[in-house]
């Protein structure tokens, strides 16, 4: 099998979860990810890299050429009886790799059970879920930058790792991901403070839980919470919950008293709830045609069946201006919004 495909007018409806119909005039699959460097030397603009879709909105037939990383191996790098290191290949499907880690009975990824998505995405928003991030597992990064020409072998640290972001994020084309290398234990500390976590494993297991019992509680409560994109095409969160001054969050407060708000990354600014806001502003429900506001989500904006990207992107501008007559705040879209 040879290291890249490359196939030609290729429908995407299957590569996105929000089940856009767009079209890519270009794809490239890379089994091997030593082609990477020939690969990125062909394009004269920038590709976008894809992965299973689950974080991207595809407005408008994309302009650029697609790449999306086949490799998948998971390569043991050592073993001291309790810190297991694998190497992971970007194109594994990351509820995938969580499953064969618990199933190994390897403590770390439990809690990041059936979030969508590939581990070569995982570091770009340091996926998180039931109080845990990713970037605790992560060990290094390996990746090549396509201005340069050089490989990378990114540390933990050097990611620069925060709440939903990373040194990937600031610049979404300076690297490719090509593996990701994860620290996992054999004996670790369960992590159950989220709520309801505890309550949905088996009253056996509430003080000794497995991994592989945690994973399944998190499935569980995942499958009953959120709308499942291959039933209902949807991108998770919309809309990020949107990082004020402290005296507008005050202000707010004062004039709606039910408000949520939580502490921001510094004493200076409060994180309001996007889902609060675009509740209180009448659209949870809300449909135009096949594109949707989730019933039960006001966060999640879903595709019924045939919405173009533009629905989905017209629908969202609305609820965006329609949050800012009502409160004064512009929240933004969490998704690359790809056109
Ligand atoms: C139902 C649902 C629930 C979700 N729940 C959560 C959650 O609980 N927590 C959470 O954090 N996220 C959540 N998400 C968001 C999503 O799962 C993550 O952002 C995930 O990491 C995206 O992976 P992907 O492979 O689909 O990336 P894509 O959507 O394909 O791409 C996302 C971005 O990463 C870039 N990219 C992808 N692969 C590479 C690579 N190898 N090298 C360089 N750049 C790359 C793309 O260019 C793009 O900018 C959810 C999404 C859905 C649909």
């Amino acid at each position: 099998m040879s290291a890249i495909e490359r196939l030609e007018d290729v429908e995407l409806r299957q590569l996105n979860t929000m089940g856009i119909a767009a079209r890519a005039a270009e794809l490239f699959e890379v089994r091997d990810p030593v082609a990477v460097p020939a690969l990125w030397a062909r394009f004269d603009t920038a590709p976008l890299v894809v992965g299973s879709g689950s974080n991207i909105v595809l407005a408008a037939d994309p302009r650029m050429p697609l790449v999306r990383f086949r490799n998948a191996d998971i390569e043991l790098i050592s073993d001291d009886g309790d810190r297991v290191q694998w190497r992971v290949g970007a194109g594994k499907i990351w509820h995938e790799l969580v499953m064969d880690s618990v199933a190994q009975g390897l403590f770390g990824l439990e809690n990041l059970a059936y979030i969508p998505g590939t581990v070569g995405a995982c570091p770009i928003q340091n996926i998180g879920a039931y109080g845990v991030e990713v970037n605790s597992a992560i060990e290094s990064v390996h990746a090549f930058e396509p201005r340069t020409g050089e490989w990378y072998h990114l540390s933990n640290a050097d990611c620069e790792f925060a709440y939903r972001d990373s040194l990937f994020k600031q610049d979404l084309s300076r690297f490719v991901i090509t593996d990701v290398t994860f620290n996992l234990y054999r004996r670790g500390e369960p992590r159950l403070d989220y709520a309801g976590l505890r309550d949905a494993l088996p009253d056996a297991a509430t003080l000794t839980p497995t991994p592989q019992q945690i994973a399944d509680a998190v499935v569980a409560i995942r499958k009953a919470k959120l709308p499942d994109p291959t039933v209902l095409g949807n991108a998770g969160s919309f809309f990020k919950n949107p990082i004020v001054p402290l005296q507008v969050a005050d202000a707010l407060v004062a004039q709606y008293p039910q408000m949520p708000v939580f502490r921001g990354s510094s004493d200076a600014t409060r994180k309001l709830s996007a889902a609060w806001l675009i509740d209180q502003s009448g659209w949870k429900g809300h449909r135009d045609g096949d594109a949707g506001v989730a019933p039960g989500h006001a966060l999640v904006l879903v595709n019924y069946g045939n919405a173009s990207g533009a629905d989905i992107m017209n629908l969202a501008q609305r609820i965006m201006d329609s949050v800012e007559q009502r409160f004064g705040i512009r929240i933004e879209p969490e998704p690359r919004v790809v056109s």
